[in-house]
C-alpha cells in the first residue's frame, strides 16, 4: 500500500436497500418518554415480555426430553424427516376438520421445510419464486415483508385492505395492481397489524383472483387459530385445490414461542405445478437455515401434547384485553379503533384533521411518547399505513387499561376542530 492510498470499503446494495422501519423510530431523537411519568409500551409484538403469556408446561418438558438425547450433530437441510413428518400430521389434522375439498391428499414430510423461524421461511418462499426486478404483491398495511424482499432487489407493490370492511382485501384493487412481473400474492390471516381474520367466503373470492392470474399465493398463517370467540380460521390451503399455495408458520405466535426460531414452510401443491419450485426450495434450504436440533427433536411432541385449552386461554385472554382496549379508546376524541378478530394486536385510525398540532401518525405517536410515556408504534413507516397506530394486546391488562386512558387524556388536549386546517383538507 503506497500513502498516497486510501482505503474505500463500502456496504453492498443488498445492505444499503435491507431496512427495518423499526428502527427509525428507535434511533429517533425524539423517541423519549416524559421523566415524570412510568413508561408502557405497546410496541413490541413479543408476548412473553411480561410473563404473563409463556409457553405451554408440555413446551419444556418436550425440550428437556430432546436436549438428553441430543448431540448437537448436524441435522440435514430441509429439516429432520420424522419432525417434518409430525408438522404434515399436525397441518393435516387442521386441515381435516376445515377443509372444502372432497379428495384432499394428505401431506407429507416431503412437503415440509423447517426454517429458523416464520421470517426465514418466509424470505425462502420470496427468493424461491421471484427474481430481481420481478414483484411480490403485499397487504397494506402490513408487517415488514419488505425488508427481506427489497435488498434482494424484488420490488413490493402493494393493495389495499378496507378498514372499513374489517380489513378484507380490495378485490379490485389487487387485481389491478398484478403486472406482468408480479410472481406472488402475500395474503397474512390472521394479521398483523390489523387483527383481521377473513371468513371463508372471502378467501375463497381472494383465491379466485388469483386462480384467473395463475399466480401462487404465499399464506403468512403464523397466528393460525388465534381468533376471538366465535371467529373461525380457515387455513387458505384447505380451500383451494388449483392455486399453489406456500403456507409459512412455526411456533412463535400459537405457541408462545418467539425465540425458539422454529418456523416452517408447508408446500401446499395437489396439481403438481410446483415441482421446480419444490426444488428450488430444497436448493436454498441447503443454506442451512434449518433451525436448531434439540428444538427440532422436540417438535412433534410440542405439537402433540400442547392441549386446546392453553390455545383457548391465551386467545380469549387476548380478547379481554381488546375489549378493554376498545372500550376505552372509542370512547377519545378524534381517535376511532377497529376492533380486531383475532391475533394481538388493534388498529386505531386518528382523525389528523382534528389535531390542528399533529401532522402525520408519527408525531402523534413521538408526542404520546413525550408528554405521556405512552408508546405505540405509527402506521407510517411501521406498516406503511399513515393515519394509524397499532397497539399491541398481549401487555397486562391493567397496563393496557391504563395505557389507553392516558391515550384519552392526550387527545382531550390536542383534539380540537380546527376550521382553517378543516378547510385546506377540503
Ligand atoms: C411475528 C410474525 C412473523 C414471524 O416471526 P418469527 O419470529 O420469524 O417466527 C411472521 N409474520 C407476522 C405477520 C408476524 O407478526
Amino acid at each position: 500500500m503506497s500513502e498516497n492510498q486510501t482505503w474505500s470499503l463500502e456496504m453492498s446494495e443488498f445492505a444499503r436497500k435491507t431496512d427495518n422501519p423499526l428502527r427509525k423510530i428507535w434511533e429517533s431523537p425524539n423517541n423519549i418518554p416524559n421523566p415524570l411519568i412510568k413508561l408502557i409500551t405497546l410496541q413490541i409484538g413479543d408476548p412473553t415480555v411480561f410473563k404473563n403469556f409463556l409457553a405451554a408446561p408440555e413446551t419444556k418438558e418436550a425440550i428437556k426430553k430432546a436436549l438428553e438425547h441430543d448431540n448437537f450433530s448436524y441435522t440435514v437441510s430441509p429439516g429432520l424427516e420424522s419432525s417434518r413428518e409430525a408438522v404434515a400430521q399436525y397441518v393435516n389434522k387442521n386441515y381435516e376438520s376445515l377443509t372444502i375439498l372432497k379428495d384432499l391428499q394428505p401431506l407429507t414430510s416431503k412437503d415440509v421445510i423447517l426454517a429458523s423461524g416464520c421470517s426465514m421461511a418466509l424470505e425462502m418462499c420470496f427468493r424461491v419464486l421471484a427474481n430481481p426486478g420481478d414483484n411480490i404483491l403485499l397487504p397494506q398495511p402490513c408487517w415488514g415483508y419488505s425488508t427481506w424482499i427489497v435488498g434482494c432487489g424484488i420490488d413490493v407493490r402493494y393493495y389495499n385492505l378496507d378498514p372499513m370492511r374489517e380489513w378484507e382485501v380490495d378485490l379490485d384493487h389487487l387485481e389491478s395492481m398484478i403486472n406482468e412481473n408480479t410472481k406472488a400474492i402475500l395474503i397474512n390471516n390472521p394479521g398483523n397489524p390489523c387483527g383481521n381474520v377473513y371468513s371463508k367466503e372471502h378467501l375463497l373470492d381472494i383465491l379466485k383472483v388469483a386462480e384467473r392470474h395463475m399466480l401462487p399465493i404465499i399464506a403468512d398463517e403464523v397466528y393460525e387459530f388465534f381468533t376471538f370467540p366465535g371467529v373461525q380460521f380457515y387455513p387458505l390451503a384447505a380451500l383451494s385445490k388449483n392455486v399453489p399455495i406456500l403456507t409459512c408458520s412455526g411456533l412463535t405466535k400459537r405457541f408462545i414461542m418467539p425465540a425458539s426460531r422454529m418456523g416452517w414452510i408447508v408446500i401446499n401443491d395437489r396439481n403438481n405445478v410446483f415441482s421446480d419450485v419444490r426444488k428450488g426450495l430444497f436448493n436454498i434450504a441447503g443454506r442451512n437455515f434449518w433451525p436448531n436440533s434439540t428444538l427440532t427433536k422436540a417438535l412433534p411432541d410440542i405439537l402433540k401434547n400442547t392441549p386446546q385449552k392453553f390455545f383457548d386461554d391465551n386467545s380469549s385472554a387476548v380478547y379481554n384485553h381488546a375489549l378493554s382496549a376498545y372500550n376505552i379508546l372509542k370512547t377519545c376524541a378524534g381517535i376511532i379503533p377497529i376492533m380486531p378478530k383475532g391475533a394481538m394486536y388493534l388498529m386505531v385510525k386518528i382523525e389528523l384533521e382534528k389535531f390542528p398540532k399533529i401532522d402525520t401518525c408519527f408525531d402523534f405517536t413521538q408526542k404520546l411518547l413525550n408528554e405521556l410515556s405512552v408508546g405505540v408504534f405509527p402506521g407510517f413507516p411501521c406498516f406503511n399505513f399513515p393515519g394509524f397506530f397499532r397497539i399491541v394486546l398481549t401487555v397486562p391488562e391493567e397496563m393496557i387499561i391504563e395505557a389507553c386512558e392516558r391515550i384519552k387524556q392526550f387527545c382531550e388536549k390536542h383534539c380540537k376542530i380546527d376550521s382553517e386546517k378543516y378547510l385546506k383538507s377540503g
